[in-house]
């Protein structure tokens, strides 16, 4: 059947409910709730996939994120960054938002190096080992959304869905979940008033979900009693390398960045050391950064630049501290609704895996969506909705449980734990297929 003609039968079949709306009240197809990394992305691929559809996307700080240009972010160099796995990229470059950031705004790192201050036991990883270009990218947040809005302007003339956009949260959510599997579709009211009904709600609005809560989606959740201080830092040197090292408070990371000698750090530590960061002078968080880094080592201009993290000379944006929690969502789906992104899972930072859950997420759900069009069925149905729960809850789990599982081994602090922490990392540290298990599982692949 040609696309037109099948646009039409799915259109016949699955009519918008007929029901008398009032000025501002509109129907939709696809309700997302949340315009961030994930909420974006998961619009640009179902605008992609070329959907017949009715789309809405909801976002509070929408008119910002439509208009942030490069420009108007002036010369300040970022501040939170993300580190995408292969899996991303290939997502990202899919929807064509990976071809709108420049050079200038993604550094590939092709090595990962690990060590533990206890134990002094180091993990190094080399895409090269195992076939691959590069480990991962770190990309300024802004930077990724500025592409995911800019794809969504560019395709608004291309494609045969509909998009509105909302600049406005979302104030008062009516479902009307019922056992017999034909549920009313359910209503949305937004602080603008305006009122809108979705074939199926998609709520992307992060960790702290309003859609879900509304829903009362058990959601569970453990706070680390940690803080993640992100700073930007200039290095004295350049380099291509992830550098992440346990100490006794938690992880710290140094992320190289595009630019030169630009690096972004993500230090997870107790929430008294963050609330000291935070308030320290620069020269003093310099020195405690190099601290942490470095320890007692004392680097030489020859030092060996694959051994020991480059030294940070200055500070050139942060900190900022962000609590740290793990969180996941009872189910997933219900009728009418599922959830993605941050609002069905939130983990430790210390692996950069969060987004890229996400963006695996709304890959999942635009495949699904484009299934059901073409096999004649209602987005919103739960058994649909259910291989959505089926495919990615498990894998979200996993992760979620492996970072927990390292964020807790990490911090032992007791010596024959850290003896044998030191000693796993060192015979893991010669086994090249099970290092590339651990890449292939933080890559995406699995
Ligand atoms: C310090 C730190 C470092 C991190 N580093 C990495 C990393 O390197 N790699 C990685 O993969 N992940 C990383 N993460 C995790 C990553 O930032 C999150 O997983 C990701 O931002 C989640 O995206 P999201 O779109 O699901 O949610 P969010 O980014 O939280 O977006 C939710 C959106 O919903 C909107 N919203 C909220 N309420 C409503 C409402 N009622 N109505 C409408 N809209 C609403 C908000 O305005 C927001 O735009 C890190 C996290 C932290 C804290």
């Amino acid at each position: 059947m040609r696309l037109q003609s099948r646009a039409l039968v799915w259109r016949a079949i699955h009519l918008p409910q007929r029901r008398t709306l009032c000025g501002k009240s509109k129907e939709y197809d696809i309700v997302i709730v949340g315009g961030g990394l994930v909420g974006a992305s998961l619009c640009a691929g179902l605008v992609q996939s070329q959907l017949p559809c009715k789309i809405a996307l909801v976002e509070p700080n929408l008119q910002r994120l439509l208009s942030n240009s490069k420009e108007k972010s002036g010369e300040a160099v970022p501040l939170r960054t993300s580190t995408i796995n292969p899996a991303s990229q290939q997502w990202l470059k899919k929807l064509k938002i990976w071809e709108l950031l420049d050079s200038q705004e993604v550094a590939a790192f092709a090595r990962m190096k690990v060590w533990d201050s206890t134990s002094g036991s180091s993990l190094v990883f080399h895409a090269s080992e195992v076939g691959m270009e590069s480990l991962g990218f770190v990309v300024a947040n802004d930077d990724l959304l500025r592409g995911c809005y800019q794809r969504l302007q560019r395709s608004l003339q291309s494609t045969q869905s509909q998009i509105d956009f909302f600049d406005s949260g979302v104030d008062d959510f009516h479902w009307y979940f019922s056992q017999s599997g034909f549920t009313k579709w359910p209503r949305l009211v937004l602080k603008d008033q305006n009122e809108l009904h979705g074939r199926v709600v998609v709520a992307a609005d992060g960790s702290n979900s309003t859609t879900r809560k509304s829903a009362n989606i058990p959601w569970f959740s453990h706070y680390y009693q940690q803080r993640a201080v992100v700073l930007t830092v200039r290095t004295e040197k350049l380099h291509r390398t992830a550098w992440q090292r346990f100490l006794s408070t938690g992880p710290i990371a140094l992320l190289p960045m595009a630019g030169v000698n630009i690096s972004n750090v993500v230090w997870s530590t107790t929430e008294l050391e963050a609330s000291i960061l935070c308030s320290a002078s620069k020269e003093t968080l310099v020195k405690e950064l190099n601290n942490a880094f470095l320890g007692a080592v004392n680097l030489h201009k020859d030092s060996d630049t694959e051994e020991y993290p480059p030294s940070i000379s200055e500070i050139l944006r942060g900190p900022a501290s962000f609590p740290l929690y793990l969180g996941h969502a009872s189910e997933y789906v219900k009728e009418r609704l599922v959830l993605v992104g941050d609002a069905a899972h939130s983990v430790h930072p210390l692996a950069g895996q969060g987004v890229n859950l996400g963006f695996a997420d709304a890959q999942c759900l635009v495949e699904l969506f484009e299934n059901a069009w073409m096999t004649g069925r209602d987005f919103g149905e739960l058994s649909l909705l259910l291989q959505y729960q089926r495919k990615r809850l498990p894998k979200n789990l996993l992760m979620l449980a492996a970072l927990h599982s390292l964020e807790t081994f990490f911090s032992f602090q007791f010596g024959p734990v850290s003896f044998i922490r030191g000693l796993g990392m060192s015979l893991l540290g010669g086994l090249i297929p099970a290092k590339k298990a651990i890449i292939d599982f933080a890559s995406g692949k699995i």
